[in-house]
């Protein structure tokens, strides 16, 4: 049987330095611990964040956007994400840089329109006869990795039906298994099989909130008759971006279940203006009747500098739209030239009608005590041992070259430790990556110093 995930999965990879980040780590007050929700410092910053999180809140913040301006590794994403995750659970997060606006192919408010759709959600609740299972087992299995050693995948994950005859035991496909490990499946959680289809509705710790799952149709087994089944309101979360790609296939109804239906086989195809309409309609006709609710979630876009006037332009209307995301820009530039224009200088790069609308906040550099603080989390959070020396040795070199760049020099490290039969990163493993690796700044400076032997 082959199962595949229906919500989309794209942008998760530039969420993953993320992980430890749960939210904005304040108090009932709104003030900042120093250290909570996996923030570390940057407490003004945060603070702020939790306003804008009330703002939104409270309908406030309709219209307008937020910047958060600071140098890089200054925890930019971290919080635009944090500011998701504090407006719910399953708001969408999309983020982006201002940069991948420039594609051949694609038009730029194509790529903005695309990216906006990807953060605005829709919480779908249907009422459904399904079949309660529970997860049995997770059976491993010992892969050869082609970097040599051995690893653990996933062989099949074992589902118990309860029916009048007993437990009946479904075996389902390795293919879920970056899911389950995301969603962080366990044995005993609670799974529900779609009465009608066969669709493996939900595997998941809670009912409300639970990633999804279909079986490929031609390949499901039916159940037979009689097995007790139950109702069950199914809570199902996609983008509207979800949509536009499962209808882009030219077949299909228009009715949320054949639209649902479509996401299973994600092919894409011509996006159309009109197509997005359609959409529309149907999705607030949908939301007219109760059925789905629109959950509207974050825009961060990276690098803001990078767009130009046209994208500004399209920006500073598209934010007007009755459903808009929130959209947070980032950016690590003061005063510059609005890409696009002769000769309009402005501050952050961010046309003055546009900047008219934001609310900024600034991200700070961080202090040794906090680079150590964070390195400390981001270790524990991959699940990697280091020596007291080797923290304070990042600390110290964080504060000369950035957070990122020490973050980074964690797996690394990891990986000379255990090539030396060690578990635990010492200090000479970080000395040794960090010797072999250069940070932007002392790259440029390299490249700067013998530039007459680069080609120019
Ligand atoms: P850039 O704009 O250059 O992309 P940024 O300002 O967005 O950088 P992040 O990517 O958010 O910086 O931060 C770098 C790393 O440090 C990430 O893994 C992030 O989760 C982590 N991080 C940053 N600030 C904090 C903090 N205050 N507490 C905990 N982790 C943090």
């Amino acid at each position: 049987m082959r199962i595949s995930e229906v919500k989309s999965t794209s942008r998760d990879q530039r969420i993953a330095p993320h992980t430890h980040i749960k939210g904005l780590g304040l108090n009932d007050e709104g003030r900042a611990y120093q250290q909570a929700d996996g923030f570390v410092g940057q407490s003004s910053a945060r603070e702020a964040g939790g306003i804008v999180v009330d703002l939104i809140k409270s309908k406030k913040m309709a219209g307008r956007a937020l910047l958060l301006a600071g140098a890089p590794g200054t925890g930019k994403t971290a919080i635009a994400l944090a500011i998701a995750q504090e407006l719910g659970p399953k708001v969408p997060f999309c983020p982006m840089v201002g940069s991948e606006v420039y594609s051949s192919e694609v038009k730029k408010t194509e790529v903005l329109m695309e990216n906006f759709r990807r953060a605005i959600g829709l919480r779908i609740k249907e009422t459904k006869e399904v079949y309660e299972g529970e997860v049995l087992e997770l059976t491993p299995e010992e892969t050869e990795n082609p970097l040599g050693g051995y690893g653990k995948t996933l062989s099949h994950v074992t589902i118990g039906l309860k029916t009048v005859k007993g437990i009946k035991t479904l075996k389902l496909d390795p293919s879920i298994y970056e899911s389950i490990q995301k969603e962080k499946v366990t044995v005993g959680d609670v799974i529900y099989i779609e009465a009608n289809t066969g669709a493996v509705k939900r595997v998941g710790r809670s009912d409300a909130y639970a990633t999804e799952f279909d079986l490929e149709a031609d390949e499901y087994v039916p159940l037979p008759k009689g097995e007790v089944h139950k109702k069950k309101e199914i809570v199902q979360d996609v983008t509207l971006n979800d949509l536009d790609i499962a209808n882009a296939r030219p077949q299909g109804g228009q009715d949320i279940m054949s639209m649902m239906g479509q996401l299973l086989k994600p092919k894409k195809t011509e996006i159309t203006d009109k197509l997005r309409k359609e959409i529309n309609k149907v999705v607030n006709k949908y939301i007219d009747q109760g059925i789905a609710e629109l959950v509207p979630g974050v825009l961060f876009i990276d690098e803001v500098h990078l767009l130009d006037i046209e994208c500004f332009t399209y920006l500073n209307k598209a934010l007007e739209s009755a459903i808009s995301p929130i959209v947070i820009f980032a950016t690590n530039r003061g005063m510059c030239q609005v890409r696009g224009t002769e000769d309009i200088i402005a501050p952050h790069g961010i046309p003055i009608d546009l900047l008219d609308r934001i609310l900024i906040i600034r991200t700070l550099p961080y202090t040794l005590d906090d680079i150590r603080a964070i390195v400390q989390i981001r270790a524990r959070t991959e699940g990697l041992e280091i020596s007291e020396d080797a923290l304070n040795y990042t600390a110290e070199s964080g504060v000369k070259t950035s957070l990122r760049y020490v973050i980074q020099l964690l797996t690394p490290a990891s990986i000379l430790a255990r090539t030396n039969g060690r578990e635990n990163i010492t200090l000479e493993d970080l000395k040794e990556v960090d010797d072999l690796f250069y940070d932007a700044k002392s790259s440029a400076k390299i490249l700067a110093e013998y530039q007459a032997r680069y080609v120019s």
